[in-house]
């Protein structure tokens, strides 16, 4: 058979998109700029967030300059899988909050002809690679990192401040407990001792 007509005959491939950064860094607003330019495309979309985040609204991802769009809230990754034959592009939104069945099931999405925008937190309050973001990073075609400003000096800013004095490394909000930080000026509080990085 000619070798170029069989390579017009292989089928859709997919891919994934990371979008990441701090907190206030524009990841939710770029998804929904990607998602929003899809649908004038006419694909069929779909946005997804975790269950635990559900700090304004249960329908919608929504963006720190309250930007939305509608999302279906997942107890796990799985559920992504379940709920995406019909589409063509998956949003799926503060991929951190999920395991690291995530990853799988963004690979599988792909390898089925799907684009997958994933946008997370890189790092956690402690400047620590937040999983499953690093993996995801890792098979990503495409990465976007985004940056806030720092509260503190107005330098481009990658980490994210917690300002109170919780340990656990999920704790959901927004600048009641956190704020966008330089590396200079990102502290990290502990009850022992208050650190500098
Ligand atoms: P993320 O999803 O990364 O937390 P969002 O997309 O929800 O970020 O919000 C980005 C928006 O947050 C910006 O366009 C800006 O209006 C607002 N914002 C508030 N504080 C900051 C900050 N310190 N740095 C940058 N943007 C900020
Ligand atoms: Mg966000």
């Amino acid at each position: 058979m000619n070798e170029n007509l069989q390579i017009r005959t292989f089928k859709k491939t997919g891919h994934i998109e990371v979008i990441c950064g701090s907190m206030f860094s524009g990841k939710t607003e770029e998804l929904i700029r990607r998602i929003r330019r899809a649908e004038i495309a006419k694909q069929r979309v779909k946005v997804f967030k975790p269950k635990i985040d559900n700090r304004y609204s249960e329908f919608e991802i929504v963006s720190h300059n309250e930007q939305s769009y509608p999302s279906e809230v997942v107890s796990n990754a799985e559920e992504i899988l379940d709920k995406s034959f019909d589409v063509e592009v998956i949003g799926i939104d503060e991929a951190q909050f999920f395991d690291n069945n995530l990853i799988q099931i963004c690979q599988d999405l792909a390898d089925s002809g799907k684009r997958v925008i994933v946008a997370g937190l890189d790092q956690d309050y402690r400047a620590q690679p937040f999983e499953p973001m690093p993996q995801l990073l890792a098979i990503a075609e495409y990465i976007s990192k985004t940056l806030a400003v720092c509260v503190i000096c107005g330098a481009p800013a990658n980490r994210t401040h917690r300002v109170s004095d919780s340990e656990e490394q999920i704790l959901v909000g927004a600048t009641n407990h956190y704020e966008a930080r330089c590396r200079l000026h990102h502290v990290i509080k502990t009850e022992s001792k208050k650190e500098a990085i």
